[in-house]
């Protein structure tokens, strides 16, 4: 092979080192007239010196082309309206992308579509498509393509030159593909340059020319490896693959929308996911980049911003799987005989059976016992493969050596790569394990000894669900979860403090990646595009972009991570309706927001049923003494097989310190404002004096024990006198002396009986559930707390005579956060996470 042919120095590049760079765009990246209008600013806005961008055909145009002729060769009368639609949709697309300039190239389009006419015409008259005929329409896609980019950067006052790959590349078609005749091609393309010295070039992909002077293609998909083979021949620092998706991603998004993005590969990884199915690379493209350690780069057309996925040189492992692939449309092909039993050569006659009948083996296992070999091939060819073998094992067949020659179509196979995997024992075992669970059936296992790929031949009903199951099954890269903050006030901000700080420390040691990807306020949300880096504060108040839900979860979700999750640390009941639709698409909610737990039962079941039935969690420890385990020892209790009879408590910091403290030396007005004066209140008081907010933790704990209990159904005592409950927080404070008296009364009176007042919430075994000030003997537990503590007593079966308690500072923004900060790594350590 010779070495690529250096471009003419051109007169802009010759005073800098020029970088060259080869772009390729595929058919998804030039749809329309908008798409190459895109396209080009995109490549405008780009410094290298010297631009090769090799373009595909326009969305659909190659299949549409092979129908043309499909429909000609058959003397289809249709073929006439197809050619006259593919002609308009470039006619159309010149127009609009050229204006007042298009006349030319409308022009140049027709004239190329009525030598096309012609050709269909001549394939309706011999009533056949000889190959030669279907790989020179096929390919006229790309021809009209270049030329419109061609013409449009002209239109932009651009200098640009369009090279027709059929000039200069020249191709051998081998039994492994296509090979490229490096040496005859640089020459072809030095002559050309001399000619053209532009520092832009547009080149047409998946078209090139055979030895014999015939216009030939790639083959479909073939223009990855166009932009590795001009790489090459252009000698360029890098190439750039422009698709629609993120990059490489570790299974095809299609099926698995979980998929995740890699960040890069090796040649060898590439390679091994594009041969078995990722659709995204062209399994040629690699060789070129290979042998020069030239690095290529997947990226989105639609996010120039994103980096994308590097393929280069080296190894990047990072666990032992990166990817998964998934090849449809095959047939395992099975010989079974006692007769092969210790025979050599046998696997070789299968071989050179099959190589004959020009069928390529996909997949190939052999077990040790040597009674049967086993090969997967493509279904079209299958037929073909079974008379092979039939042919080739005649002899053996009629001796009844070989017992048969069996054929299993509907087959796919599934291959998880990665350079990781070698040496690494139980990656086999993980998906077999995830196989089985998924109850998917494997027909046949091979494993590359290079230990780079497993691959398993299953029948193609199973193949989603298996890819699916396998991809769960295997992400050992850190779990990664997309993470949505609403409400970011004293307990949101206090989390998302917490979080930036952990953060390091759960990436390192539990392999659990908590990636801040959107906050949420009332009025603005940040989104970004891969996650808050640093200071959240500044980058959420330089936002500008109005709060909207439904954006908002798009865009959590758009992130294809393996997980997402919504904290909602807003009080708003408009977030809780939305909770039950997060679920049931997989979001995980969790939140220290009391509306859905103690709001409506039905909703509240239908956030249940949606948690259910996606396996989605839903977690709300913090709604009930902050960060105390009270929800979760309630829910110990209840898995475990006991039964709640009754619970009781003091849920109220403000409360549970108003009544340690009142001892009559201060009147109870003085001491609601010294509380307030202490941040111990709510900004309005009577949010705390109300006890609604104490009964709403009731409500959620008794849900939670079975009971399915309803706001209105707790006696609610407020504290609050009916005359100052619609007046202002200033006009309430001030008058609020009007119930020191009364409460006097009430303390002299339990006192007498040597009791103390305390504000207790009460589920009992019978009877109303009910939320007041109480009477309680001073030596109860509730009598002597610390301070704002709260206190949770759960009688149940086993805990009869003696309640469990739960008892603790319950109130607070850190210790709140912190609660929530626990439900959030409990739901990281239900999917995975090694906490
Ligand atoms: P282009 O027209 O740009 O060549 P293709 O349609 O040929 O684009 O390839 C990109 C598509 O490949 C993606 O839209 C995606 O649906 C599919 N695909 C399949 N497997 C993968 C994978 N592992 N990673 C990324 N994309 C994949
Ligand atoms: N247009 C060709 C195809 O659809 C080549 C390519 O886009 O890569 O197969
Ligand atoms: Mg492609």
């Amino acid at each position: 092979m010779s070495a690529a042919v250096e471009p003419a120095p051109l007169p802009s590049a010759s005073a800098a080192v020029p970088a060259t760079v080869v772009h390729k765009f595929g058919g998804t990246s030039v749809a329309d007239a908008d798409r190459y209008r895109h396209v080009a600013q995109l490549l405008l806005a780009r410094g290298e010196s010297t631009q090769v961008t090799v373009v595909s055909a326009m969305k659909g145009v190659t299949d549409a082309l092979i129908e043309l002729a499909l429909l000609a060769s058959r003397d289809d009368a249709r073929w006439r309206e197809h050619w006259h639609e593919l002609r308009a949709r470039h006619r159309g697309a010149a127009v609009s992308l050229l204006g007042e300039h298009a006349g030319g190239t409308v022009e140049w389009l027709d004239d190329r579509f009525d030598h096309l006419a012609r050709i269909l015409e001549a394939l309706a008259v011999i009533g056949e498509l000889p190959n030669e005929v279907l790989d020179r329409v096929q390919g006229l896609g790309e021809v009209y393509s270049a030329h419109l980019l061609g013409a449009h950067f002209r239109a932009l006052g651009e200098d640009c030159a369009v090279l027709d790959a059929r000039d200069v590349l020249v191709v051998d078609r081998g039994e492994l593909g296509v090979d490229v005749g490096w040496e005859t091609s640089a020459q072809r393309l030095a002559t050309w340059r001399q000619s053209h010295p532009q520092s832009r070039v547009v080149v047409t992909g998946f078209v090139a020319r055979d030895r014999n002077d015939r216009i030939t293609t790639l083959g479909r998909n073939g223009s990855d490896y166009s932009g590795a083979i001009f790489a090459a021949l252009f000698n360029a620092d890098e190439l750039h693959i422009w698709t629609d998706v993120d990059g490489v991603l570790s299974a095809d998004p299609r099926v698995v929308p979980e998929a995740v993005q890699l960040e890069t590969l090796s040649y060898d990884e590439a390679c091994e996911l594009a041969y078995f199915g990722a659709k995204v690379v062209h399994p040629q493209t690699m060789s070129p980049a290979m042998e020069r350690g030239l690095p290529i780069i997947i990226r989105n057309t639609f996010q120039p911003g994103h980096p994308g996925t590097r393929i280069a040189a080296g190894a990047t492992a990072s666990g032992p799987i990166k990817g998964l692939t998934l090849s449809p449309d095959l047939a395992v092909l099975n010989l079974e005989g006692t007769g092969l039993i210790g025979v050599p050569g046998t696997a070789e006659r299968v071989f050179a059976a099959l190589r004959n009948a020009h069928v390529s083996v996909v997949m190939i296992s052999q077990g040790s016992s040597e009674h049967s070999i086993c090969c997967v091939v493509r279904q079209g060819e299958a037929g073909r493969a079974r008379d092979a073998l039939l042919h080739a094992f005649a002899h053996e067949l009629s001796l009844g050596h070989v017992q048969r020659v069996q054929l299993t179509p509907g087959i796919s196979v599934l291959a998880a790569v990665g350079d990781g995997m070698a040496g690494q024992p139980g990656v086999a075992a993980r998906l077999f394990e995830s196989l089985a669970r998924a109850q998917v059936n494997i027909l046949a296992i091979a494993q590359g000894s290079s230990e780079r790929n497993i691959s398993v031949a299953i029948d193609s009903r199973d193949a989603t669900k298996a890819l699916r199951a396998a991809h769960a099954g295997f992400w050992l890269s850190p779990q990664t979860f997309s993470v949505g903050v609403i409400g970011p006030g004293n307990v949101g901000a206090a989390l998302l403090d917490q979080l930036h700080k952990a953060q390091p420390q759960l990436l390192s040691k539990a392999r659990l990646d908590l990636r801040l990807r959107a906050v949420l306020s009332r009025k603005r949300m940040l989104l970004e595009p891969r996650a808050v880096e640093g200071d959240w504060r500044s980058a959420f108040a330089a936002s500008t972009t109005p709060a909207d839900l439904d954006q908002f979860t798009e865009h959590l979700l758009a992130a294809r991570l393996p997980h997402a999750m919504i904290i909602d640390c807003s009080g708003s009941a408009d977030v809780a309706d939305r909770y039950a639709g997060w679920l049931a698409a997989g979001i995980h909610v969790v939140t220290p927001n009391k509306q859905a737990g103690a709001g409506p039962l039905p909703r509240f079941h239908a956030i249940r049923a949606a948690a259910a039935a996606s396996g989605a969690r839903f977690r709300y420890e913090a709604t009930v003494g902050a960060g105390l385990p009270v929800i979760t020892t309630l829910r110990d209790l209840v898995d475990t097989g006991d039964e709640v009879t009754a619970i009781a408590g003091i849920f109220s910091g403000t409360l549970a310190w108003l009544f340690n403290k009142y001892d009559g030396s201060v009147p109870f007005s003085a001491l609601v404002a010294q509380a307030r004066a202490m941040g111990y209140t709510e900004p309005d008081p009577r949010d705390d004096l109300s006890g609604v907010d104490v009964a709403r933790k009731l409500v959620i704990l008794a849900r939670e024990a079975g009971r399915d209990l309803s706001l209105e159904d707790v006696q609610v005592e407020s504290l609050v006198p009916e005359s100052l409950r619609r007046s202002s927080v200033e006009d309430f404070m001030e008058h609020l002396h009007g119930v020191d008296a009364a409460f006097a009364t009430r303390l002299q009176a339990a006192r007498d009986r040597g009791n103390v007042l305390r504000y207790v919430a009460q589920l009992p075994a019978s009877g109303p559930a009910s939320v007041g000030l109480v009477e309680l003997p001073a030596s109860h537990a509730f009598a002597n707390l610390q301070l704002t503590d709260n206190v949770v007593q759960f009688t149940t079966r086993r805990y009869c005579d003696n309640p469990l308690v739960v008892q603790g500072p319950g109130a607070g923004p850190e210790v709140t956060a912190a609660g929530v900060f626990a439900d959030v790594l409990r739901v990281a350590a239900g999917e995975g996470a090694r906490l």
